[in-house]
Formats: C-alpha cells, structure tokens, sequence
C-alpha cells in the first residue's frame, strides 16, 4: 500500500487523481489540499487549504506527493517534499529554467518524478517519433498539439519533450517556428510547431513528417484524463522508497 498527498486537488487532474486513487487497493489517500478551500470530499477525500502543506506532511507522513498544480506551487511543494524527505511525482509542465533548477535542486534531497505526460501511449508515440525521425532524415516536420480552452501553457509541455527528441535525432533542426503568419516561406532548419486550444479536449499530439510523395503521421489522443491519473499513481507507487534523484515515467514503464 503506498500513502500519497494530493496537491491541486480540486482541479481537473487533481480530481482524477482522486478518483483514481478511490478504486485502486495499491494506494491510499493520506491527505489532499487545494489552494482556494473547496467544500466538498473529492474521490471520498477531504480537500484541507495548501497553506498548511509542510504540518500535513508531518502529521501524515506520506510516502509520495502527486502534483498537478502550476510551475510556481509545485516548485514549493518539492522544497517542502525535500524537507520532509517525501517523494515527489509531478505532471505540472510550463516550468522555466528556475523552475526546473528548483526541482532538480530538491531531487538532491528527496526522490523527484516529474513528467509531462502520464499516458502510457504518449511513451510510445515518443519512441515512435524518435525512430520516424532518424528513418526520415530529410523530412519536413511538423507538430500540432491541441488542448482544453483553460490550459495555461503552449506549446504543451509533451509537445517540448516531443520537440527535444526530435532535435536529438536531427541537429540540423535548430529553429522551433511557432505558428506563421504572412510572408512565412519555410526553411529547412525549422520545426512548426502549432497550439491549438478548443473545448474540454483532454489533449492530442500530431507529429507530421514530410517527404517528397510521402508523408508520416504519427498522433495520439487522450480520450479523457483518467489515463494520466492512472499513470502519475503508477508512477507514485514507483517511486515509494527510492532514494533522492531525478526519475522519469520511461523508468515506471520499463519497471
Ligand atoms: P487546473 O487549473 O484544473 O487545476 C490546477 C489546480 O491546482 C487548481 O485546483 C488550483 O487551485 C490548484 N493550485 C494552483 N496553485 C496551487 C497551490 N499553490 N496550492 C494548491 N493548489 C494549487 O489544471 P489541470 O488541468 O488540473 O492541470 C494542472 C497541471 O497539470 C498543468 O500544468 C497541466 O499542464 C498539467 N497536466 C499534466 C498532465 C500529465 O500527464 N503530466 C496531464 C494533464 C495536465
């Protein structure tokens, strides 16, 4: 049984992680905390305010935090995790530099997991995109990705990890072209890199590879946002007990 704390709770990831949590036997809710009070049980859960963090975490001692929250509080919480010695699993994105550097600074002292995307098949489409892309060196490459109309950050941070594959395998793509606009010929060094955000999409990811008579279409779409919960509490009951360092959901599938 791995107890975990659950940060963000009211929101949409937070509350599938909940959900999740309810029908799973392996894991156990210690406690859930929410920036703004909700007063309502999430997944049978009581949501306490997120000012009182570090007293929950000593007096519940859990194994793992899980975090869908936003890049400023989770860089909080991991400094709090890595006070109290409490693994983290994070599947906030939007970090910048410091924000990531806050992150990997507490994975000195604690266990960190920080993943852009839970799914299971998201993994495979990485592996896939990174094979297509060293099958196809010429090809022209594309990459749409399309959200919530509530998301915060673009591109989507699956999108980045997609984007940094891609220029792992092609260093001659040094130029991520967000969106174009007007006079906007294409050069051979850029990636298009495309947002869309409309409805409750729960998120897509296209890779488009182009050739001469030939293109490649790689993409995936989460059908709603249970997987994600489901991978980011695989990813919990991973991490329970290893010792401090930065881990990644490619590890959780391997085993
Ligand atoms: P949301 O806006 O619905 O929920 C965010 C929640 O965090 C809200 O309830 C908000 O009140 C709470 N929150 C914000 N700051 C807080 C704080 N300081 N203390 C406590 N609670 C705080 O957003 P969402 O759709 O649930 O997404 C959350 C994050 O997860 C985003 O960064 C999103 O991109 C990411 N996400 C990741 C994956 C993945 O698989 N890794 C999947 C979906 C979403």
């Amino acid at each position: 049984m791995t107890e975990i704390a659950v940060t963000g709770a009211a929101g949409r990831m937070g509350r599938e992680v909940l959900a999740a949590a309810a029908d799973r036997a392996d894991i156990d809710v210690a406690f859930a905390v929410n920036r703004t009070p909700v007063d309502e049980r999430i997944g049978g859960v009581v949501v306490e305010s997120s000012d009182n963090f570090a007293e929950l975490l000593d007096d519940y001692e859990p194994s793992v935090v899980v975090d869908f929250t936003g890049p400023e509080s989770a860089v909080e919480y991991a400094a709090d995790c890595a006070d109290h010695g409490v693994a983290l699993v994070t599947g906030t994105t939007g970090f910048d530099s410091d924000g990531l550097g806050a992150l990997q600074a507490a994975s000195e002292s604690t266990a960190v997991l920080k993943a852009s995307n839970f799914s299971r098949g998201v993994a495979a489409l990485r592996l896939a995109v990174q094979e297509a892309t060293a099958a196809l060196p010429d090809a022209d490459i594309e990459l749409t990705e399309t959200h919530h109309n509530a998301k915060r950050d673009a591109p989507s941070g699956t999108a980045k990890a997609l984007l940094d594959d891609i220029e792992g395998v092609r260093d001659d793509l040094t130029d991520r072209v967000h969106g174009r606009a007007g006079e906007a010929p294409r050069t051979d060094d850029e990636i298009g890199v495309h947002a869309r955000r409309a409805g409750d999409i729960a998120g897509e990811h296209e890779v488009l590879l182009g050739g001469s008579n030939e293109t490649l279409s790689l993409t995936h779409r989460a059908g709603d946002r249970s997987i994600f919960a489901e991978g980011a509490l695989d990813a919990a009951e991973w991490l329970a007990g290893r010792e401090a360092g930065w881990y990644d959901f490619f590890e959780v599938i391997e085993g």
